[in-house]
C-alpha cells in the first residue's frame, strides 16, 4: 500500500512540476510518519523515502535509534524549548520555529555540538487563532533581526500550515502570500538570512503549493494512510 501511495504522489508531484515549469528534484518530498509504526517507515525507506518528518521529540528519539542512520529527520511540530536538546543531533532541519526564545535555545544547543541548525520560521498564514507562528512583515523582520544574530542556527526559509479545506484551490492563496513574504524578507538583506526554502503544502494541498513554489512538502496520509489518534502513543 504505501509503495503503491508513493507512486501516485511521485506522479502528482511530478505534474505539479510539470505544469510549474519547474524540475522535481528541486522538490523534496517530507513523508510525514507521526503516529506511524516503524515497520511503516521501514516500508517507505525500503521505497527510496529518506526524508521523514515527525512532530513529537519522543517519536524522534524512538524511530531514530530504530532505523536505518542516513535517513534526514525534519522536526515540523510545534516544539518546546526544554526538550530541544534531545533531538538537536538527529534533526536535519527544525521547520516549526515560532518564537526568539526557541530560536535561542535551539542556538544554544547547537553549539553544544558544534553545528549550525538548518532552521524555518512558521508563519501563521491564515491568522488562525489555533495554529502557531508568526504572521506580519514586520514582526518576521524584528524577529529575523535578533534571530540572525544567533551563531547556532541557520535560518534558510518559511513554512506554513494552511488551514483544512476539502477544496485545495482555496489555500494557493495562502502559499502565495508565503512566497511573497519570503521575497520581501530577502529584500531585506538582513545578514545570516537566506530565503531559500518555502516549506508548504500538506496531502490535501501539496500539488498546488508545488506549484506556488514549495522546496518541502509534508504528505503524512497521502502516503500511510490516516491516522489513528485513538489509540494510546
Ligand atoms: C501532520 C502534519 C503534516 C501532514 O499532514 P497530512 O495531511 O497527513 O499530509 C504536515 N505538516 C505538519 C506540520 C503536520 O503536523
Amino acid at each position: 500500500m504505501i509503495a503503491e501511495n508513493l507512486q501516485k504522489v511521485e506522479a502528482n508531484m511530478e505534474a505539479a512540476c510539470q505544469r510549474a515549469g519547474r524540475n522535481r528534484k528541486d522538490v523534496t518530498l517530507v513523508a510525514v510518519s507521526k503516529t506511524k509504526p516503524v515497520s511503516m517507515l521501514q516500508e517507505a525507506y525500503d521505497c527510496g523515502v529518506r526524508d521523514f518528518g515527525e512532530n513529537k521529540v519522543q517519536e524522534i528519539q524512538e524511530k531514530y535509534d530504530q532505523l536505518p542512520k542516513d535517513i534526514r529527520w525534519h522536526m515540523i511540530g510545534h516544539l518546546q524549548r526544554n526538550k530541544v536538546k534531545y533531538i538537536i543531533d538527529k534533526v536535519v532541519m527544525i521547520h516549526s520555529v515560532d518564537s526568539l526564545r526557541l530560536a535561542e535555545e535551539i542556538s544554544k544547543e547547537a553549539m553544544k555540538h558544534q553545528l549550525r541548525m538548518p532552521v524555518l520560521l512558521e508563519v501563521n498564514i491564515a491568522s488562525e487563532d489555533t495554529k502557531f507562528g508568526m504572521n506580519s512583515l514586520e514582526e518576521l523582520t524584528s524577529f529575523l533581526e535578533e534571530a540572525s544574530k544567533l551563531p547556532g542556527i541557520r535560518i534558510c526559509g518559511l513554512m506554513c500550515v494552511a488551514p483544512y479545506t476539502e477544496k485545495p484551490e482555496e489555500n494557493r492563496k495562502f502559499f502565495t502570500l508565503l512566497r511573497h513574504l519570503s521575497v520581501d524578507i530577502k529584500e531585506k538583506n538582513i545578514d545570516n538570512v537566506s530565503m531559500d526554502f518555502l516549506s508548504m503544502g500538506m496531502s490535501g494541498d501539496y500539488q498546488i503549493a508545488i506549484e506556488e513554489g514549495a522546496d518541502f512538502v509534508r504528505v503524512g496520509t497521502g502516503i500511510f494512510g490516516e491516522r489513528d489518534y485513538s489509540k494510546k502513543q
